[in-house]
């Protein structure tokens, strides 16, 4: 029987994430994973114990929503409460991370970085820097495309279309 591959197993792992983001002026899910084991997940959410954007409105400064914890940073926090390294390890996360994510992965040891979806006030400033910077950092920096022949439903695999 076909397997997914491991980048459609851990994206689609990340959109499930996803689905517990609590702004939704961007709903994003990160998976680390680390030797093909995922190490720490995270979804972008306001601090423990805070007040949820989707309960109260969003926080804004400069037309930016700054209540939330991004999903990369939680991730990277859940490796700090339980002292897990990422040195090494793998991030998919399913929207693009910004400038700022991009710099914690880079300073947290991920190496590479797969990514799904671009955001939407992404700027082409914001792209050539995190270029810029993967090629300092040595971070591969892939965009996810998704293999045509499955489709993730209910969390089971369908097969698409013919076999090759
Ligand atoms: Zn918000
Ligand atoms: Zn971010």
């Amino acid at each position: 029987m076909d397997r997914p591959s491991r980048r459609d197993y851990f994206m689609a792992i990340a959109d499930v994430v996803s689905s517990r983001a609590t702004c939704d002026r961007a709903r994003v899910g990160c998976v680390l994973v680390k030797e093909g084991r995922i190490i720490a997940t995270g979804y972008n959410g306001s601090p423990p114990d805070m007040p949820h954007c989707d309960d109260v409105g969003h926080d804004m400064d400069d037309s930016h929503c700054v209540r939330t914890l991004h999903a990369e940073e939680n991730a990277l926090l859940q490796c700090a409460l339980y002292g897990v390294s990422a040195r090494g390890a793998r991030a998919y996360v399913t929207t693009m991370p910004c400038y700022g994510c991009f710099k914690r992965l880079l300073g947290a040891g991920i190496k590479t970085v797969v990514y799904r979806d671009v955001y939407r006030s992404a700027t082409p400033s914001d792209l050539s820097r995190i270029e810029e910077l993967a090629g300092i950092g040595g971070v591969d920096v892939h965009r996810y495309q998704p293999s045509l022949r499955f489709k993730f439903v209910d969390s089971k695999v369908e097969e698409q279309g013919e076999r090759s």
